[in-house]
């Protein structure tokens, strides 16, 4: 096997792609992996842009692969991190329903979480919450004392010291610009040169329905990208947050709504919102891709999601603009937040998957297609879960590895 030959070869070094790539080299340690990434480093979109949270599983349907794999992975992240001395911390986290239309929400999220198997949950009242969170405030709250926080880099980084040891490869810098494809063989070319290999495994995040076109197939959705801007809560103003806390979602999107997260850093942050962004990797508000906005805006799928949720759009871009209407949704957790206690933080752009038809792809999805495996949609939790991920990918490509 030459120097540019491959078994496998897996495209996007983010969390998800390291840990395909990871669990390939653990099963298959004979063969040869090569993952191709076009940033400089790794984890640098979604995987290093996010909350840090160790998901618990409760709010996916049950059955489904986010169910699953949520509550797996997230038990693996624990040991993984508890293994290879990655800061965690299991902290437990808050659901606070602050309104009485919100609570029969807030018990059908109770009953999720068992069927999700989850354990330890409690329902519990205002006098209990205050122990918990002594700023907190609301008429019921869950309790999950399943969720942690991490930092995901730090994962990753970690991921790729195991891949390089198996003697596999990650090469960054190498942003793929062509894919062709023979019955036997796929040559993937790069800013780095040409490879080939046997397989090919698409994990490229917000772009992976555009590598789904360059390998000759027909995505059955289109990324469209959401942003999710942060504030930190300033100085001391961050002993208000004990560790996590958050409101009661609203089941028809796929997005939390805005918390309060403790990282593993000790540094309190409120977000995300979820706005539409004009660019796939647009961190600000003004960053502006025409090729990615002409993607979104030309699609059937984006104006259906636009006519099904504007009124839910319209309130994400206000709490965007507004830092008031930003604090004042936090405020109904925590009253005792103020403007000033808040400072403009990081931010994080989502892949999601939207059909045309306009359903935001609420599930993990994995396409095969002969020796090529698309993993279309792994949004949040796919970072906790990410280890449980790798383990289904490579059951699903297991039969083109064997070949
Ligand atoms: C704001 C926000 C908060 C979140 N919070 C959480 C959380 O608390 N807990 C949790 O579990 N999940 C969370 N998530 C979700 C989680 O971060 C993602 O689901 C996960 O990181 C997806 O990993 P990925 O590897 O698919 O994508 P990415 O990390 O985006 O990796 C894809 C990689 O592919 C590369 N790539 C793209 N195109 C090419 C190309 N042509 N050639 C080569 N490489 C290419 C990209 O550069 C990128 O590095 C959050 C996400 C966001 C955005």
């Amino acid at each position: 096997m030459g120097d540019s030959c491959y078994n496998v070869i897996v495209i996007g070094a983010g969390v998800v792609g390291l840990a395909v790539a990871l669990e390939i080299t653990r099963r298959f340690p004979q063969r040869r992996v090569l993952i191709v990434e076009k940033e400089d480093r790794v984890a640098r979109h979604q995987s290093g842009h996010n909350s840090g949270v160790i998901h618990s599983g409760i709010y996916y349907r049950p059955g489904s692969l986010k169910a699953k794999l949520c509550v797996t992975g997230a038990a693996a992240m624990v040991e993984f991190c508890r293994e290879h001395g990655i800061p965690h911390n299991v902290c437990g986290k808050v659901i606070v329903a602050t309104s009485s239309q919100e609570l029969p929400r807030l018990e059908d999220l109770y009953r999720r979480g068992r069927a999700n198997g989850l354990v330890g949950l409690r329902l519990i009242n205002p006098d209990e919450l205050c122990e918990i969170e002594p700023h907190a405030r609301g008429l019921k709250a869950l309790l999950v004392p399943s969720t942690g926080v991490t930092d995901y880099a730090l994962v990753c980084e970690k991921y790729v010291d195991l891949i390089s040891a198996a003697g596999s490869t990650v090469l960054t810098s190498a942003a793929v610009t062509g894919i062709k494809r023979s019955a036997k063989e796929i040559t993937v070319e790069t800013a780095r040169g040409a490879f080939s290999a046997n397989v090919l495994i698409n994990c490229a995040g917000l772009f992976s329905d555009r590598i789904s076109q360059m390998a000759g197939d027909r995505p059955c959705a289109r990324i469209v990208p959401f942003r999710g801007e942060y504030y930190d809560l300033v100085g001391e103003r961050a002993a208000l947050v004990r560790a996590l806390i958050y409101p009661v979602p609203d089941p028809r999107f796929p997005f939390l709504g805005v918390h309060f997260t403790r990282r593993i850093t000790g540094k309190v942050d409120a977000g995300p919102n979820a706005v539409l962004a004009l660019a796939r990797e647009g961190y600000r508000r003004t960053d502006l891709n025409l090729r990615d906005l002409a993607s979104s805006v030309t699609y059937s799928g984006f104006w259906r999601v636009a006519r099904r949720y504007w009124r839910h759009g319209l309130a994400e871009w206000r709490r965007s603009i507004s830092k008031a209407a930003f604090v004042q949704a936090l405020q109904s957790m925590l009253p005792e937040v103020v403007d000033e206690d808040f400072v403009p933080g990081g931010s994080g752009v989502r892949a999601q998957a939207v059909t045309p038809d306009g359903a935001l792809v609420d599930d993990f999805q994995f396409v095969p297609s002969r020796n090529v495996l698309h993993v279309l949609n792994v949004p949040s939790p796919a970072a906790t879960a990410s280890l449980a991920i790798g383990r289904v990918v490579v059951d699903t490509a297991a039969k083109m590895l064997s070949n």
